[in-house]
């Protein structure tokens, strides 16, 4: 079968024709049916920094945000059926170490992704342990349900920012991460203003799935453009999804005392803070990374209720053998989600 994978620890994705995967005990084969091309995968494509530890798995198949069929069952899969429709949860966990051990799954130590560690959905089929499986609602589409991880990311981001019915909420970063967080942080209550610099087309799409106020910085700075939307009073919270060094000291100077930055973003470098400010104003600064695993069937009921909001994030649709397009257009900001269809 072709698999997209990296290959070496350097730039640039290969497609490979690779045996199709057998499943090990405990595992089920999945027939991979929409898989999204996530920041994550375009950050492992031009071999930015953070990604060295996938060098040991290296050949690997990429691609961790998807939905499919289960078509075969290894040895003592249990409480998953040959049929069934899935969505997965990338995270591997160990079984062995102590948070494993005493049943805390989320504190597992030596965790592996699918599609990071190990292989992933940018291929017709993909093994995946049965534990790490989701069922998918019928009548829910497979593109979908493979938005279910990255949402896991946005909605985790909101939670850990606490917010509250008629809060403000200032999102950094209109990629689907973003979208998602603007899509929860709405649906608690929070009035939402998003942000981009030179985002154009993908403020365009923001502004078709979320409710809120929606600006494009271009060449202004943070503080003119949303005094200039009339949005310069301070935010409750503010959620970073650009992964651009200069939201976090941007982003911090836009919070009330006491109130909260969530990092959600993954950064090519260090952000310098102003720490003495932040001491001044008692504010708190979270990252936020993987979700917990109750958070995805949470995720899956929200998307069930606003299925036309999050139709709306995709914007492309590809087949795997034109992947490498998806990522030029992710690169160019031009798309926000983009969906391989098998
Ligand atoms: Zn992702
Ligand atoms: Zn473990």
């Amino acid at each position: 079968m072709l698999a997209l994978r990296k290959t070496s620890p350097e730039p640039g994705l290969d497609f490979a024709e690779v045996p199709e995967p057998i499943p090990q005990p405990g595992e089920v084969l999945v027939e991979v049916e929409a898989a999204g091309i996530c920041g994550t995968d375009v950050h492992i494509a031009d071999w930015t920094a953070g990604y060295a530890s996938m060098t040991s798995a290296m050949p690997v198949t990429i691609g961790h945000e998807f939905a499919g069929r289960i078509v075969e069952l290894g040895e003592d899969a249990r409480g998953v059926a040959v049929g069934q429709r899935v969505t997965v949860r990338p995270s591997t966990v160990c079984g062995h170490c102590a948070a494993c051990t005493a049943g805390d799954p989320d504190g597992c130590t030596h965790r592996r992704g699918i599609g990071i560690g190990r292989d992933g959905a940018f291929a017709a089929l993909v093994r995946v342990p049965a534990a790490n499986c989701v069922p998918v609602p019928d009548g829910m589409a497979a593109e979908l349900a493979a938005m279910t991880e990255p949402l896991s990311v946005s909605m985790h981001a909101v939670d850990l920012a606490a917010v509250k019915p008629g809060q403000r909420v200032l999102v950094l970063g209109p990629g689907p991460i973003g979208l998602g967080i603007a899509l929860f942080a709405t649906a608690a209550g929070a009035e939402v203003v998003l942000a981009g610099v030179h985002d154009e087309a993908r403020l365009t799409t923001a502004r078709a799935v979320c409710d809120g106020t929606a600006i494009d910085l271009a060449g202004a700075d943070l503080p003119n453009a949303l005094a200039a939307a009339g949005q310069d009073k301070p935010f409750d919270a503010v959620i970073e999804a650009a992964g651009a060094t200069a939201a976090i000291e941007g982003g911090l100077r836009q919070l009330r005392r006491g109130g909260t930055l969530v990092v959600a973003g993954i950064h090519a470098r260090p952000a310098p803070i102003d720490l003495t400010q932040l001491v001044r104003m008692e504010q708190s600064i979270y990252g936020a990374y993987r979700a917990p695993v109750t958070d995805w069937s949470r995720v899956i009921a929200f998307m069930q209720r606003h299925q036309d909001r999050i139709q709306a994030m995709i914007t492309h649709r590809l087949s795997l053998a034109d992947a490498k397009e998806g990522f030029v257009l992710l690169r160019s900001r031009a798309a926000s989600k983009v969906i391989l269809r098998a």
